[in-house]
């Protein structure tokens, strides 16, 4: 099923091996004008298009409930390891290039800590909203200062 709940993906060799996915084969598409590199291979379908927006979580007031996880229509929520041990208050992120916009994750996050953003915006935003990243090789210069706890 190609948008199947918790499929798993490939994590940087950041993570003890024990808590890595199997490894994936196939990369998503990058755009041209997408700032920043995957840090993984994501084995997702790309989607067609960006979507005028893009939703954006600060990780700062995620509980790492999953809620969001499960209303997503195409599986772009990740799980992240907690940023003072992989196993503990883990926090979610949207992978930007392949959010849809639908704003379900945004209606439904019980902590309101989703917001949608114009897809610009919410690409140039997302490094100071996250603590910490599985998916994207952000500057830590720009992500949230909360980000001290994954050095
Ligand atoms: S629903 Fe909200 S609090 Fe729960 S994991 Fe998603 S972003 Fe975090
Ligand atoms: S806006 Fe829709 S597609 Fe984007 S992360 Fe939220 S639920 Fe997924």
């Amino acid at each position: 099923m190609r948008f199947a709940a918790n499929r798993p993906v490939a994590f940087d060799v950041a993570y003890p091996v024990e808590a890595l996915p199997v490894p994936l084969v196939h990369s998503a598409t990058m755009s041209d004008e997408f700032p920043y590199q995957y840090k993984i291979e994501v084995d997702k379908a790309p989607r067609p298009r960006p979507p005028k927006e893009t939703a954006v979580i600060d990780q700062v007031g995620c509980t790492g409930c999953e809620a969001c996880i499960s209303f997503c229509p195409v599986d772009c929520i990740e799980i992240v390891p907690g940023p003072e041990h992989p196993d503990f208050m883990k926090l979610v992120e949207v992978d930007l290039l392949r959010c849809i916009g639908c704003k379900l994750c945004a209606r439904y996050c019980p902590w309101e800590t989703i917001d949608m953003w114009s897809y610009d915006e919410g690409v140039a935003l997302a490094p100071e909203k996250t603590v910490r990243s599985i998916l994207y090789d952000y500057d830590p210069d720009e992500m949230n200062e909360a980000a001290e706890y994954s050095a």
